[in-house]
């Protein structure tokens, strides 16, 4: 691994075993989840001012308005995802640093993420060649519209939140499948994990939680 990626004092892997401490003490205990999250270098995904925060249990700012979820959140959604088994094919919509694009791609067979801002996409683009995580096919588009190319999907995690859930999602989800998803119009959302059965749809609200807005259009 290059220096880069490695990290040095606030970004090596002593502040990662850190991170993974506090995830454990937090609650979580999917023992892939936590390796990746080791593994991971957050710091790259980060403008280069902030990367000795990079492994503090907060969101921080990625540009455009946008922020990199926190560790917390990152490892938490995970989870849900992969409880029902380890999915093959994956929709995440808010591709955003691409980091959560990052441990998803090292846990599920292929990837497919959509980004509605354009530079974001393309500065996810080269951290994900960085660490040479080839299994994720990127899309600029509305992911409010899913990605009807590659549906259906084993799970789909949505990292910023609709006031609804949107229906093509819903249409885009295999049976058995599962989707996490943070829902409310106000500051302060839900976290849902929705699992599609052979006849229909269950919702469970698991925390709340405070997302971006998934908003319309490209940018
Ligand atoms: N998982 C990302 C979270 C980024 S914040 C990370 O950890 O870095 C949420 C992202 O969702 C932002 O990049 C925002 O531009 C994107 N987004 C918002 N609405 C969207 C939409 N309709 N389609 C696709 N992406 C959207």
């Amino acid at each position: 691994m290059n220096q880069r990626l490695q990290g040095i004092g606030m970004t090596s892997r002593r502040t990662r075993e850190r991170m993974i401490h506090r995830l454990k003490e937090q609650g979580i205990t999917h023992p892939a989840v936590l390796k990746v999250m080791l593994e991971t270098p957050r710091h790259i995904f980060v403008e280069e001012a902030l990367e000795s925060r990079a492994y503090e249990d907060t969101a921080l700012p990625i540009g455009f308005n946008q922020t990199i979820s926190q560790p917390y959140i990152v490892a938490r959604m995970t989870e849900l995802l992969l409880e029902p088994g380890v999915p093959d094919k994956v929709l995440e919509v808010g591709t955003g640093s691409g980091y959560q694009t990052a441990i998803l791609a090292q846990l599920a067979k292929r990837v497919h993420t959509v980004e509605r801002i354009y530079p974001l996409q393309q500065r996810a683009r080269r951290c994900l060649q960085d660490l040479n995580l080839r299994n994720v096919r990127m899309k600029h588009s509305d992911g409010g519209w899913g990605w009807e190319e590659y549906a259906p999907y084993d799970a789909i995690i949505v990292t910023a939140a609709p006031a609804e859930i949107p229906p093509a999602l819903l249409e885009q989800m295999a049976r058995r499948s599962v989707m996490v998803i943070p829902v409310g119009d106000g500051r302060a959302q839900m976290l849902k994990r929705v699992v599609r059965t052979e006849v229909g749809y269950q919702a469970e609200e698991v925390e709340p939680v405070i997302f971006v807005p998934l908003l319309p259009g490209v940018v």
